[in-house]
């Protein structure tokens, strides 16, 4: 369906606090986005319906950690006037628009979805037996994405598989149903670390099933010791005079997510940016101490203010309260609108006037 409306849809599982990963990834673009005042409408999900598809022996982490990705959300700069926030398990029209979604999908489609075949390794469901409820959330994933009717969804790189399902959804459904969903684009970051923002470790995408985040609420001293004591760097960089390995290296990854030229000027006068410091280090000579120590530096001056304003937010839970279930309820209309539009289009909305009764008449003549 053609929209003229510019509407982002987009959101997080809550299942921990959110990381730095998902700043440079997402948060930190929706922020610039909702402060572009080109949308006219941003919404942004709690996803602890899909967060139980994976969680389900656990739904109290799940409880807990809405009030933490709503701080987190708040303290990036989100403003609730700009935006709403909502939780999806409290949007019923999500669940029969999954349902439906559904028939339009075979499993080996869904099989094929390259992020949750590594997910379902990740998680150990390869052997325990997959959830069924975790085997379809990109299904639930498009539900969302279209009841919004959003035309835009910033993501990191892992949600690509997702948005791809989900447009294959609207045209199947559009094709069958005639023209009643919107067919949305992704937005991804342009650098390689922010779309896929690796852990501490080094190992795998940083996230927060895998224990190997920066928090965006962590302490000044939590952050410094995640990067001196378990930052991998380069293990061949024995002394200072040795040449240096970007490839790996988290301290230069994280780098290039999060430093700018201002931050050369203010903590490292002696390079004018990154491709020099890049440039010393592969050279030999430049200690991983000097670089770890700027990264730090760098960290904590984006840190800071989002930590600040969380404390803010923190002393006034009761508004926080507000804000999302305002939110909520109304998401909620919206959803219901997109809903009842979907219903139509499939011509199962029987009773919305009596004349089906005609119809009715003309079936038992036959
Ligand atoms: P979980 O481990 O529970 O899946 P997660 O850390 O992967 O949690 P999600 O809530 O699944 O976080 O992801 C929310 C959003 O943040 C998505 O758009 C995702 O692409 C983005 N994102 C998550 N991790 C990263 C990362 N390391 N780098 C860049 N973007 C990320
Ligand atoms: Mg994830």
């Amino acid at each position: 369906m053609e929209n003229n409306k510019k509407i982002i849809l987009t959101g997080d599982r809550p299942t921990g606090k959110l990381h730095i990963g998902h700043y440079v990834g997402s948060l930190r673009r929706r922020v610039e986005l909702q402060n572009s005042g080109e949308f006219d409408e941003i919404n942004i999900l709690i996803a602890d319906d899909q967060a139980l598809t994976d969680n389900a022996d656990n739904p109290g982490k799940i409880r807990d950690n809405i009030i933490n990705v709503v701080l987190d959300y708040l303290s990036v700069g989100l403003d609730p006037n700009k935006v709403t926030m909502c939780v999806q398990s409290q949007l019923p029209a999500l669940h029969a628009l999954t349902f439906y979604y559904m028939n339009l999908v075979s499993t080996a489609r869904l099989s094929r979805n390259p992020t949750v075949k590594s997910e379902i390794q990740m998680r150990g469901f390869a052997d325990e037996g997959l959830p069924t409820g975790f085997f379809t959330y990109p299904i639930s994933q498009a539900a969302d994405i279209t009841a919004f009717d959003a035309t835009v969804v910033p993501v990191g790189e892992d949600q690509l598989p997702m948005i791809e399902q989900t447009r294959e959804i609207v045209e199947k459904f559009n094709r069958i149903y005639g023209d009643t969903l919107v067919l949305p684009t992704a937005v991804i970051p342009s650098n390689a670390s922010e779309r896929r923002l690796p852990g501490v470790d080094g190992k795998a995408k940083m996230s927060k099933s895998l224990g190997n985040c920066i928090f965006l609420s962590d302490s000044s001293k939590q952050i410094k010791d995640q990067v001196n004591k378990k930052m991998f760097t380069d293990p061949q960089h024995l002394k200072i005079e040795d040449p240096g390995h970007l490839e790996g290296n988290m301290v230069f990854a994280y780098l290039d997510a999060f430093c700018n030229d201002d931050h050369f000027k203010e903590y490292l006068p002696e390079y004018a940016n990154l491709d020099e410091l890049k440039a010393h280090y592969t050279r030999g000579g430049l200690g991983d101490g000097t670089c770890k120590k700027f990264l730090i530096n760098v960290l904590e001056e984006t840190l800071a203010p989002i930590r600040a304003r969380r404390a803010e937010w923190e002393s006034d839970i009761d508004s926080v309260y507000d804000i999302i279930t305002e939110g909520t309820k109304k998401a909620r209309e919206k959803t219901n609108a997109t809903l009842q539009r979907v219903q139509s289009a499939m011509r199962i909305d029987y009773f919305k006037d009596r004349s089906i009764i005609n119809e009715w008449k003309e079936v038992i003549k036959q």
